[in-house]
């Protein structure tokens, strides 16, 4: 497998050059701006561990464009952040927003640190510290950061509560994904997984398969995945495996989602393996196991050439970002298996935290049902707009998607010119 595959970065600009053929050939030039993030940050950060040591933790920011409105997009701690996965995942969030047609762009940050290693005082200073570099260049007008892999609604208050201190005002609108004590929304914790769960319903009437009694397999069990047990299980699916960062769990008869969790959040390793009610197995047997749908919900490069033809489930809903390479996607819908793409599979999150921003600006607060309700307008709206793009140019729906947001971004280009 070439490296240049596993690159998030080259994936995102195979994707443009593939949704770009289907745009007129004189709109083709402003691709190019996609390919080219508008703004970089890098920043060296430090914190006072608790034996007294200094170390110093890289973080990130990128803003890929802010062409459709103020930049949107999560944070990530993870050891393995660099700056190739940060561009490419503030780029999908670009496209993303335009596929929902929110008014925004995309953005995303990260910080190369192993949280798990971390006690809570040091998280909170690496967060603090985190939010105090990128503090001059977000904002609600500007940049909004929200949670990623390994960041969670106490990091966005710590965060949040450290840019209001800067701005001198509590700036809520500043970051979503928060905690309902400090201007959190409804349902965004599991929005993800919500609009996740509705866009494999409608893939499934579209294909004429039922979700009831579909066997699930879901890897990463953390916000997204677990969530997206949940709403399968509660549909009727009987989730056979899960994993996380340290093995999977296997039950032919279906795994308790909830049991799961609960075990999860108390045992020492923080994991799902070893859980009573299921069989051990390794994480990428889980991928390639014989079920009607997989739910990749970990990180990018989950399905590559390398494991592309033992994947057997015909529907994959991406919840994660990037987890199948562009050269596996082909060999993918080669194959007759239907992707439902990050951009429009895992949009749920960025939907509700623009309802959480709007909340937050106006000083208002929705009710559980009424946001609800939005959602599942709004995903359908989304999903209907790529699966009639998918039908009219007869392509894959990453592809649809795709036509779907440059077509919006080109657009607003046009209209707003390349200044002066
Ligand atoms: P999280 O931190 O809540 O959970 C991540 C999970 O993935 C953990 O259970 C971890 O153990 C597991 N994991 C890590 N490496 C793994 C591996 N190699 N194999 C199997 N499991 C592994 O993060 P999350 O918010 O659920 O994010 C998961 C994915 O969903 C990411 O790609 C993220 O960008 C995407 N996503 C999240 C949101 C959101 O609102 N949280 C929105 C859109 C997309």
């Amino acid at each position: 497998m070439a490296q240049q595959e596993l690159n998030p970065f080259d994936s995102f600009c195979t994707q443009i050059d593939k949704a770009g053929k289907f745009i007129p050939e004189e709109d083709r030039k402003y691709l190019q701006l996609l390919k080219h993030p508008q703004r970089i940050y890098q920043f060296a950060l430090p914190v006072i561990m608790d034996s007294g040591e200094i170390k110093i933790f890289p973080g990130y920011r990128v803003q890929h464009s802010d062409i459709r409105g103020p930049t949107k997009g999560g944070i990530r701690f993870h050891p393995q952040v660099n700056l190739d996965e940060v561009k490419a995942l503030a780029s999908w969030m670009t496209m993303k927003t335009a596929v929902l047609n929110l008014p925004y762009g995309g953005a995303k940050g990260g910080v190369r640190v192993n949280p798990k290693e971390l006690s809570s005082r040091e998280l909170e200073s690496l967060s603090r510290r985190y939010a105090a570099a990128v503090a001059k260049f977000i904002g609600p007008e500007v940049d909004i950061p929200a949670p990623d892999v390994y960041t969670s609604p106490q990091i966005m208050a710590w965060m949040t509560d450290t840019y209001s201190m800067m701005a001198g005002k509590t700036a809520t609108a500043a970051f979503t994904g928060k905690p309902m004590e400090f201007g959190g929304s409804h349902g965004r914790s599991e929005a993800t997984a919500r609009g996740l769960f509705l866009c494999t319903q409608y893939v499934c009437e579209r294909l004429g398969k039922s979700i009831l009694n579909a066997r699930v397999a879901v890897q990463g069990y953390g916000n997204a995945g677990y969530n997206s047990a949940r709403f399968m299980s509660e549909a009727g699916a009987k989730v056979v495996a899960v994993s996380d960062s340290i093995g999977a769990i296997y039950n032919a008869g279906g795994l308790d989602w909830e049991g799961v969790l609960n075990y999860k959040q108390s045992n020492a390793r923080r994991t799902v393996t070893g859980f009573p009610g299921g069989e051990n197995i390794s994480g990428q047997d889980l991928l390639e196991l014989d079920v009607d749908i997989l739910v990749p919900a970990a990180l990018e490069n989950a399905i590559t050439s390398e494991n592309v033809s033992r994947i057997k489930a015909p529907v994959i809903a991406e919840a994660a970002n990037g987890p199948v390479t562009p050269e596996a996607d082909m060999l993918l819908y080669k194959n007759g298996k239907t992707v439902i793409p990050d951009i429009l599979a895992n949009s749920g999150g960025v939907l509700v935290s623009y309802y959480e921003w709007v909340q937050n600006r106006n000083g208002d607060h929705w009710s559980e049902e009424y946001i609800d309700d939005r959602l599942q307008r709004w995903m359908k709206a989304a999903f209907d707009n790529v699966w009639q793009l998918k039908v009219k140019h007869s392509v894959d729906m990453r592809t649809a998607a795709g036509v779907l947001a440059v077509t919006r971004i080109v657009n607003t280009y046009k209209v707003r010119g390349i200044w002066p």
